[in-house]
């Protein structure tokens, strides 16, 4: 095993979801410790993206998401406007747009029109989706990290391990908007078979 616990050729993927501005510091929909996401994936993005086979990032691109936007948010199902698509706060985090712009990678953008927490509803700009890129390019396993651990990280591996993929969550790579629904949503991807890893520590 390698430090990342994949081997290239394997058919291993990396996917980055939604390190955007708006769920950084200072965003529409801060996430306490986005931007220290945002810069520690970019390390391991620096350090570890070779021994991937395929690096996909995803990001929440709203024009009209119905619901999803409110006036009183209750923070659960209805949210500030956020990620409005062609906004800075839709922008990836500059340390995560750098590495995107190093590293040869497939983006998927998700929620245009209804809200959409798993990257596996989102889709390319062919309109191919998230489980046909990752079939098609042989992946079988998928790391996955990013923002929010309660929201979309754990609504992408969900989706993950329902798909037949082999799936971790880098857990120090991602953050959490609510402690409770993190450790809550975390035992749930447990249960699923979701596996849930540290990509910054040596194992
Ligand atoms: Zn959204």
């Amino acid at each position: 095993m390698t430090a990342s616990g994949t081997r290239a050729g394997e058919g291993s993927a990396l996917l980055l979801v939604d390190v955007q501005n708006d769920f950084c510091e200072g965003g529409a929909l801060q996430v306490s410790g986005g931007a220290d996401v945002a810069r520690s994936l970019a390390r391991y993005v620096r350090g570890y993206a070779f021994e991937y086979d395929l690096l996909a990032a995803s990001r929440d691109w709203h024009v009209d998401p119905a619901g999803h936007f409110s006036e009183e948010p209750d923070f659960v199902d209805s949210w500030p406007a956020h990620c409005v698509a062609g906004t800075t706060g839709a922008d990836f985090h500059p340390e995560v747009e750098e590495i995107l712009s190093e590293n040869p990678h497939q983006m998927f953008s998700k929620g245009m029109y209804s809200a959409a927490y798993s990257a596996f509803e989102a889709a390319l700009p062919d309109g191919r989706g998230m489980a046909e890129v990752l079939v098609s390019g042989g992946i079988h396993s998928i790391d996955i990290a990013g923002l929010c651990t309660d929201y979309c990280v754990a609504a992408t591996a969900l989706d993950a391990v329902r798909e037949g993929f082999r799936t971790r969550v880098l857990i120090d790579l991602s953050a959490g908007v609510h402690p409770d629904s993190t450790q809550a949503e975390i035992e749930k991807m447990k249960l699923a078979g979701v596996e849930i890893a540290f990509g910054q520590k040596p194992r």
